[in-house]
């Protein structure tokens, strides 16, 4: 399988369809969100950086971003393809996810884009937090990570369309419908 990079707002659903096609295809799986959310709980130095942006809705500096996904990128082994959620989400971070790929004699793969209005957008991410309890997902951090997505985020996505990468799907409602318009692409390029 190619790799997969997994784009989106936050409540895009990047989580809920990178488990999807993890247990559809038995790829690898990197969340930075989980990877972070798990130093925060183990008490780490780490966790206790990281929970400082992560609250106020800011993205962790590159430089200390690029290096955990690298260290979580070789601890992975072989697998059968790996789908990145929530990497990169700066152009720094996905220079250096490309340069990285190439020093290991892989690639980036595919990108898929999920594009959710906001008012589904901050309704998940509430209800979201009504189930597990997130830090973030309070309605003030939340417009945080709205516009920071707005203004650091979502430029990249024309970075991945001059890498000939973007491949873009379109929130109308339905799960299944997404689901299946994903499969399909990415039967098609594989
Ligand atoms: P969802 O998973 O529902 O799409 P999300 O994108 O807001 O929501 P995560 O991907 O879990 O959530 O990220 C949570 C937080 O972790 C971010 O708001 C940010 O502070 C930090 N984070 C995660 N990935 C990165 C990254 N690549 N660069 C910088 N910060 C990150
Ligand atoms: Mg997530």
């Amino acid at each position: 399988m190619k790799n997969i990079i997994i784009f989106g707002a936050p409540g895009s659903g990047k989580g809920t369809y990178s488990e999807e096609i993890k247990s559809k295809y038995g790829m690898g799986h990197i969340s930075t969100g989980d990877v972070l959310r798990s130093e925060i709980s183990n008490g780490t130095d780490l966790g206790k950086t990281a929970k400082g942006y992560i609250d106020n809705g800011q993205l962790i500096p590159d430089d200390l971003m690029i290096d955990i996904l690298a260290k979580t990128y070789d601890s992975l082994g072989d697998c059968n393809g790996v789908i990145f959620d929530g990497f990169p989400r700066t152009t720094a971070q996905a220079e250096a996810l490309k340069t990285m790929l190439k020093a290991r004699g892989d690639d980036m793969g595919m990108m898929i884009e999920l594009v959710v209005d906001e008012a589904t957008l901050m309704a998940r991410l509430l209800n979201r937090a009504k189930e597990q309890g997130r830090a973030d997902d309070n309605e003030e951090t939340i417009k945080k990570r709205f516009a920071v997505y707005h203004s650091q985020t979502e430029p990249l996505s024309d970075w991945f369309a001059k890498e000939g990468i973007r491949n873009v799907f379109t929130w109308k409602g339905s799960k299944e419908q997404m689901l299946s318009e994903i499969f399909s692409e990415i039967e098609k390029q594989s």
